[in-house]
């Protein structure tokens, strides 16, 4: 079965704990803190794997998680760090947000991608001894990892995207292009799952097709099969509209062509796209050809006359679509999307306040601050920009500067106490 999205949740790993332990050795009664630190928790990352092809894998476990650190041990000893968990997918694998669908990446390049962090292992208390504190009877805890509930979804990586109503010969097409076996049958709707084939245009030239499912009227509302592989094609560069020019299953090609071009005008992003209109099957019959060529020039296309079945024009189409595709530009990657920051809680710009020390220091309070403060992973330069931008877009800032802030001037924040810089 072609499984081509799935919701799934991912955790990376718990940073361990901090150990509280004390160095002893036969006749030395009381050393000094010798705990060691936490293991890192560990990281949940994406690669591509070409050999897979549908997200089925992610149908029936929903559930993902790295490995926790280990907790720190007495002797100094570090926790162990918690094992990375690696998701493979299908390259040209979208990852959303469950929650608001914005793209967080396109897993379509080799390198690896690491979507949850894991949590930072707590400090043993060996870090904890001062002139003043020799015995520190405390550690950090370690720190949760990070965690999505996030949306898979395959758009596949093809340079050229096959269209046209089913039974026209788009699966017979690739077949004769490319080295991919697709299912290939004199009725409708053969084609059940999208197939890539890699046409090899000579030495270190190649590019890559997308047969999908035939189009049928009214599929872009959802009428049929069909609309919900369009998507499959979205990166595609180039069109190859295959149509039946033999009038083999008594339609007229031309009208054919109108209402495929229909559908993708409906499902807007492929009908801008540039097209090649393939008249196929004219070993049977080619007399509307010249009717068809006519029709697709008039909308900018080229016309070719091909055989699918005999081979006959197919290498010439090959050379017209290679000649195109070069000067178009390159496959289109998803750029992540900025996700709008949200509030904790129904933070406003009325819930924090700025008071004055008596020594001009300025401070600022509100629970969801607080709050923020606690979650914030200092030594983190992402977690560390989240706050301030969620800081930036509650006002705290503009209410900083309208209370006369001056560069250089304490500012505190709970835990957090910086010096105001603009
Ligand atoms: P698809 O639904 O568009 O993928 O169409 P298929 O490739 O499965 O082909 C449908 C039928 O048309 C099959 O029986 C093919 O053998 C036949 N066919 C495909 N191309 C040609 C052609 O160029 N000439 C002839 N005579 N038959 C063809
Ligand atoms: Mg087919």
């Amino acid at each position: 079965m072609f499984i081509d999205s799935a919701r799934i949740h991912i955790k990376a790993g718990k940073g361990g704990n901090g150990a509280v332990a004390f160095h002893r050795e036969k006749y030395l009664p009381s050393g000094g803190p010798d705990g060691g630190d936490g293991g890192r928790g560990g990281n949940v990352v994406f690669v591509v794997d070409d050999n897979l092809s549908t997200l089925m894998d992610f149908r029936y476990k929903k559930k993902y998680a790295a490995g926790n650190g280990e907790d720190g041990a007495g002797k100094r000893c570090s926790g162990r760090k918690g094992e990375d968990l690696i998701i493979r997918v299908p390259r040209g694998t979208l990852i959303k947000s469950a929650e608001n669908g914005y793209i967080i990446k396109d897993i379509s390049s080799d390198e690896p991608y690491i979507l949850a962090k894991g949590g930072k292992g707590g400090w043993g208390n060996q870090h904890f001894a001062t002139p003043t504190r020799q015995t520190p009877r405390f550690a950090k805890a370690g720190l949760p990892g990070e965690e999505f509930d996030i949306q898979l979804e395959l758009k596949l990586l093809a340079d050229v995207g096959l269209v046209g109503f089913p039974n026209v010969g788009k699966s017979t097409l690739l077949s004769m292009i490319s080295a991919a076996r697709p299912k290939i049958a004199n009725y409708h709707f053969t084609t059940l799952v999208p197939n890539l084939g890699v046409v090899y245009m000579g030495e270190g030239s190649s590019f890559v097709a997308a047969d999908i499912p035939g189009i049928i009227e009214g599929a872009s509302e959802g009428a049929g099969l069909g609309f919900e592989f369009l998507r499959h094609i979205d990166r595609c560069r180039l069109l190859i509209h295959v149509v039946d020019v033999s009038g083999s299953e008594d339609r007229d090609p031309v009208e054919d062509f109108e209402k495929v071009l229909a559908e993708l005008e409906n499902y807007s992003t492929l009908a801008s796209r540039p097209q090649i209109v393939a008249a196929n099957k004219c070993d049977i019959a080619e007399d509307k050809f010249e009717e068809l060529k006519k029709a697709a020039e008039a909308r900018g296309y080229t016309g070719m006359k091909i055989s699918a079945a005999t081979g006959e024009g197919v290498d010439a189409l090959k050379s017209e679509v290679w000649k195109e595709l070069s000067a178009l530009p390159p496959m289109t990657v998803y750029e992540p999307e900025d996700i709008p920051v949200e509030l904790p809680g129904d933070a406003s710009k009325e819930d924090f306040t700025v008071s004055r020390r008596d020594n001009g220091d300025f401070v600022v309070e509100g629970a969801w601050l607080e709050h923020l403060i606690n979650s914030t992973n200092f030594s983190d330069y992402e977690s560390l920009s989240h706050m301030q931008t969620i800081m930036r877009k509650a006002g705290v800032f503009d209410r900083l500067e309208a209370d006369g802030v001056h560069e250089g001037d304490i500012v505190a924040i709970y835990d957090l106490e910086f010096e105001y810089i603009k």
